[in-house]
C-alpha cells in the first residue's frame, strides 16, 4: 500500500507566514514549501498588497532546513523573464549555483496545467523544478457536485477536489486553494483521509494565515490560524501513526509514494 503525502505550499511569503512557520511548523516538525515572489522582496518591484517578509527573514527562513524555498516569480507575473528573474535571483540569494532547478508557483494560477507541460522544456530550461497552480477545469458539472455535497455527499466533495491530488512524476499540477468560506476544517480533513485510503499525493495552496481581529483577516485569501492549526495537529498525529509523510512539494515528486 502506498502511503498518502500530504504537502503544503504557501504562496507571496507575506509578514504573517512567519507566526505559521515558527509558531507551528518548526515546533511540530512539518515541513512546507515557500513560494517568494524576490522583487517585492528586494522592493525593486511595486507590491500592492500586504507586505512581504524581507530578504534577511528569507535566509532565517530557509536556514531552518524544513521549508523548501520555490519561486512565485520576480513580479508576481507568469512572463518567461519575470520567471527567469526569480529563480536567478533565489539561486544567488541563497547561494545556489544557477543550475539548481527550483519549483514554481504561477501566479494567479494563471499557467495552467496543459500550457504548463507544453511548455516544459522551456520552463526546465529557465530552471522550472515543476509548475504548482490551480486547475479545476476539466471536472464536469461542478455546480451538481456542489449541490450533492451540500447536501451531504462527501464523495461528490472528494470529486469535485480531486485535482488536488498529484502523481510523483508530474511536471504541472494543481492544489487545492484554501481560503475562508470556500473550504474548512472538516473539507481537509476529508480530502486527507482519501489521501490516506488511496495512497494518493495532495498539495495545498495557502495564502495568509490570521487570528481573528487582525487586519488581513477580513482579506479573501485568508484562512483561519487557529482552524489550520488544527488541521496541523491532526496530519501531525497521522503521521506518528505512520499513515502519512508530510514532505515539501519537491521531496513529495522526489520520494513520494515510494514506501
Ligand atoms: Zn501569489
Amino acid at each position: 500500500m502506498k502511503k498518502a503525502v500530504i504537502s503544503l505550499s504557501i504562496d507571496d511569503a507575506r509578514t504573517n507566514v512567519k507566526n505559521l512557520i515558527y509558531e507551528k511548523l518548526l515546533p511540530l516538525k512539518i515541513p512546507a514549501t515557500l513560494n517568494v515572489i524576490t522583487g517585492f522582496i528586494d522592493k525593486t518591484k511595486e507590491n500592492k498588497g500586504y507586505p512581504c517578509i524581507t530578504k534577511e527573514e528569507l535566509l532565517n527562513i530557509y536556514n531552518t532546513g524544513i521549508i523548501e524555498i520555490a519561486n512565485h516569480s520576480d513580479g508576481h507575473t507568469n512572463d518567461l523573464e519575470d520567471i527567469k528573474l526569480g529563480h536567478d535571483k533565489l539561486c544567488e540569494w541563497l547561494n545556489l549555483d544557477k543550475k539548481t532547478k527550483l519549483g514554481f508557483a504561477s501566479s494567479g494560477s494563471n499557467l495552467k496545467i496543459d500550457k504548463a507541460n507544453l511548455m516544459k522544456k522551456q520552463l526546465q530550461e529557465l530552471g522550472v523544478l515543476y509548475v504548482r497552480t490551480e486547475d479545476s477545469l476539466k471536472i464536469a458539472k461542478p455546480e451538481e457536485l456542489r449541490k450533492k455535497y451540500l447536501l451531504g455527499d462527501e464523495n461528490a466533495y472528494i470529486k469535485l477536489q480531486k485535482h488536488a491530488f498529484k502523481e510523483i512524476d508530474d511536471f504541472a499540477f494543481s492544489s487545492l486553494v484554501l481560503y475562508k468560506g470556500v473550504n474548512d476544517l472538516r473539507e481537509l480533513k476529508l480530502l486527507t483521509d482519501y489521501a490516506v485510503k488511496t495512497g494518493k499525493n495532495l498539495t495545498i495552496m495557502i495564502h495568509n494565515l490570521s487570528k481573528q481581529g487582525e487586519e488581513i483577516y477580513n482579506d479573501a485569501w485568508t484562512f483561519d490560524f487557529d482552524v489550520f492549526s488544527e488541521y496541523l495537529y491532526y496530519i501531525d498525529n497521522l503521521r506518528n501513526r505512520n499513515e502519512i509523510e508530510i514532505l515539501t512539494v519537491a521531496d513529495s515528486l522526489k520520494k513520494g509514494n515510494r514506501v
